[in-house]
């Protein structure tokens, strides 16, 4: 059989690490982005630039590929469903409407009986109990690194606000931190799958800082963050790699935080630590190609390079454990991700 052609939504970093796993096992690579200078144009085979409810490039975009993947989940959910008609797009468009939506998410966790923070969805006649804080106001769509959520105190806070319910939003109990984890995942068409170890992340200003693994937990928590995983996967019937953040608290319990259906900042490091990283896997799932079992190599530390710190990682030497990436941005913008460095361990 001929390597499928695979279609990749959105050109962003996580598109550039895609295609480079792509072209590493011979799988030619169409980006199509709604920004002209994606960064990920530098590393596909084929671009194309285009608003996602044109219908004429979403056909020349389908005319190019066999396959179709995304690499982030706020596209509009008609453009995959249409692009989804002309060839198949994995994860399927009916997980990625769910998890564009905090509710939709939260609510479908809490029915497999798996534990999320408290939530509640604000209404025009929402009667706000005072155990929901302190709390955070989050969006219910298009939130990411943070934006569109607001940490409030109390309940009097809370009732001086004015909240424009024109846009829907709920509130989260603030959970007191131990840890953050995510766990990775790729399932595969046959339903096997290959998971990667619980990776702990620190984050700062709500933006990722750092990952490492081994993650320091304990094993109920190991075990338990990996069984849900691959519990919230099936159920999904997911195809592809698959993150579910987690949060860790003070007495040790776990809560899933939220799921991307896609690779994950978090994964980076596993192109330096594991024989296969999230993102070949990821091309492997979903282009229906051999799984290879995973193998750890290298234990390995992820750090983040945010806006101007870019300047000063540009500039340096690297020693032969450490590897640098520059995800090639046009532009330097604050809290904006402009690189990662990893670090590996004997
Ligand atoms: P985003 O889509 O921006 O990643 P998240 O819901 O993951 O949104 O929130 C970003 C970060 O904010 C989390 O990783 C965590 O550090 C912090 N945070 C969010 N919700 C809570 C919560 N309920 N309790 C404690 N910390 C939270
Ligand atoms: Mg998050």
């Amino acid at each position: 059989m001929i390597n499928p052609r695979l279609g990749i939504i959105g050109g962003g970093q996580l598109g550039s690490m895609l295609c480079q796993a792509a072209k590493k096992i011979n799988i030619e690579t169409t980006i199509f982005s709604d920004d002209q200078n994606s960064p990920a144009k530098n590393f596909c085979d084929k671009f194309i630039y285009g608003k996602y409810d044109d219908d004429s490039k979403i056909f020349e975009f389908t005319n190019s590929i066999d396959l179709v993947t995304l690499e982030f989940e706020n596209i509009p959910y008609e453009t995959l469903l249409k692009i989804n008609k002309l060839k198949n797009v994995n994860p399927n468009p009916e997980i990625i409407r769910i998890t564009q939506n905090r509710l939709l998410e939260k609510d479908f966790i809490n029915s497999l009986g798996l534990k999320t923070t408290d939530y509640i969805f604000l209404k025009e006649d929402h009667k706000i109990n005072s155990k929901f804080f302190p709390g955070i106001l989050k969006t219910c769509t298009l939130g990411y690194d943070g934006k569109g959520q607001s940490i409030i105190n109390s309940i009097e806070e809370f009732s001086k606000l004015k909240i424009d319910l024109g846009k829907e939003f709920i509130l989260e109990k603030l959970v007191k931190l131990k840890k953050e984890i995510s766990v990775i995942l790729t399932r595969f068409n046959d339903g096997s799958i290959e998971i990667y170890e619980p990776f702990e992340n620190v984050h700062k200003n709500q933006i990722l800082d750092t990952t490492k693994i081994p993650a320091e937990i304990n094993d109920e928590i190991k075990i338990q963050s990996k069984e849900w995983s691959i519990k919230i996967s099936e159920n999904l019937k997911y195809i592809g790699s698959l993150c579910i953040e987690f949060f860790v608290d003070d007495n040790n319990k776990l809560y899933v935080n939220e799921m991307a259906p896609r690779v994950h900042n978090s994964g980076h490091l596993t192109i330096n630590s594991h024989n296969i990283s999230q993102f070949e896997n990821h091309i492997r799932a979903v282009c229906d190609l051999d799984r290879i079992n995973l193998n750890k190599i290298h234990n390995a530390t992820m750090k983040n390079i945010i806006g101007d710190e870019i300047k000063l990682y540009k500039n340096r030497v690297y020693k032969k454990n450490e590897f640098f990436y520059d995800y090639l941005k046009s532009e330097i913008k604050e809290n904006r991700k402009m690189g990662h460095l990893t670090i590996i361990k004997k």
